[in-house]
């Protein structure tokens, strides 16, 4: 099994302000050590609608106010209402984007926030209504549906930063091909993803397994929108815990016979010791990796199943355990 593939850098679309720039209301950045991990291996594309639309640094806040049934992003200290201009810079900036393998917002912004920004009633009050979505944020997550999008406060979850790592890598491998490839890419792709694959759905695994057979006798453009269309769909939820298990199971068919019945029992023991949440996945995933290389199999070896995104990124520790995995 090769020590480290090569991953072509996913392109991030990032609030700015988590750990690029001192762009905050309060001249502030905000850390994350996701993002700091991450930033090797990607090209992050920067963006903070605030200063864009000219609130400039330092600045007096702005909130989302309630305005019989439409939201308005108002400054309260000057009365200021910024929406028309925030929505035609978000439009004006998602129509420039290009293509992206991911987004990663500041969370609770009233501008970039994804999921939980609190929503007033007026100017003034200081209790929110409701929550909901920044008004960057929302027309992100509207734009970019398929792509991952998360807030950086999420990503310390380490089911949801791993979950959001596979889908960006994988995307963005998928998008290398798209642009350059072939059939017999298309095929090298899937035949690689195909426990990945398994692991996140295994109805558009075979779905899948149909478009890259093409017996239709469709274009190659075609099918690579077909195939793109459902990977994006395979990828949306994160696993369940005991997916991986599954794999490892088929995994495990290639060696059984080769296999001191001692050893065998050792790994089905460990896998359900991943299943009470006992130990972490990383165990049995490293098990698998020494049998791949004791017994050989460059099939299994070029699998993304086993490393779908650079190591190094995400800090993996006893959290990966079943029950945890099965968490938000
Ligand atoms: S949350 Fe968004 S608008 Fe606010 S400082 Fe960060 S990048 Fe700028």
């Amino acid at each position: 099994m090769p020590a480290g593939p090569s991953f072509p850098r996913p392109r991030i679309g990032i609030s700015r302000c988590i750990e690029l720039d001192h762009c905050r209301y309060n001249g502030d950045s905000i850390g994350s050590e996701f993002v700091r991990r991450l930033r090797d291996h990607v090209e992050l594309v920067p963006v903070c609608p605030e200063v864009s639309i000219g609130l400039g640094v330092p600045r007096d806040p702005i909130r989302i106010v309630l305005r019989g049934k439409e939201r308005h992003l108002v400054q309260p200290s000057t009365g200021r209402d910024v929406t028309s201009s925030m929505v035609s810079f978000t439009n004006d900036f998602l129509d420039r984007l290009g293509e992206v393998d991911g987004f990663i917002l500041k969370s609770r912004s009233p501008s970039c926030g994804a999921y939980d920004v609190r929503i007033y009633p007026d100017k003034a009050n200081s209790a929110p209504l409701d929550r909901g979505s920044g008004m960057f944020g929302k027309r992100v997550l509207e734009r970019l549906q398929g792509i991952p999008v998360e807030d950086e406060a999420r990503l310390r979850n380490i089911k949801l930063g791993e979950h959001f790592l596979t889908r960006a890598f994988t995307l963005r491998g998928f998008r290398e091909l798209a642009e350059s490839g072939g059939v017999a890419d298309l095929v090298d792709f899937h035949t690689r993803n195909k426990y990945l694959l398994m692991m996140y759905s295994q109805k558009e695994l075979k779905y899948l397994g149909n478009v890259v057979a093409n017996r239709s006798g469709l274009s190659v453009k075609d099918l690579i929108l077909d195939y793109r269309s459902h990977l994006r769909n395979a990828l949306s939820k994160p696993p369940r815990c005991t997916s991986p298990v599954n794999v490892l199971m088929h995994c495990l068919g290639y060696f059984s016979e080769q296999m001191r019945p001692q050893e065998k029992e050792f790994f089905l023991q460990s896998l359900q010791m991943y299943k009470d949440a006992r130990i972490p996945l990383s165990v049995c995933l490293s098990l698998m990796r020494s049998y791949i290389i004791r017994f050989g199999s460059d099939y299994l070896a070029s699998q993304t199943f086993f490393q779908p995104f650079p190591e190094g990124i995400l800090e993996v520790g006893i959290t990966d355990s079943c029950d945890w995995r099965e968490m938000s």
